[in-house]
């Protein structure tokens, strides 16, 4: 068993949707400035889970929209382009 932060899984899904209708740089390095600028704007949400387990996709889409992650993420691209890091 592990402790994760579904969150984190949450905001790279975000990131892909976003890179699908949008047009930013998702190197590595972007990905990450992206992730972290965006992870420490949502609460986090810790669950134990037994490891590999993974959510299904109606339920990660659940909580993106809850916690509205999709304009969270769309700053966080928004900032990490004006000035990249790459
Ligand atoms: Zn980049």
């Amino acid at each position: 068993m592990e402790l994760k932060n579904v969150m984190e899984e949450i905001v790279f899904q975000t990131i892909d949707d976003v890179r699908k209708y949008h047009d930013f740089c998702d190197c590595p390095q972007c990905r990450l400035d992206i992730s972290a600028i965006a992870l420490n704007k949502v609460p986090a949400r810790y669950v134990v889970s037994s490891k590999g387990e993974t959510y299904g996709r109606a339920e990660l889409l659940a909580m993106q929209q809850d916690l509205d992650v999709l304009s969270i993420v769309l700053d966080a691209v928004k900032l990490v382009q004006k000035n990249p890091r790459h």
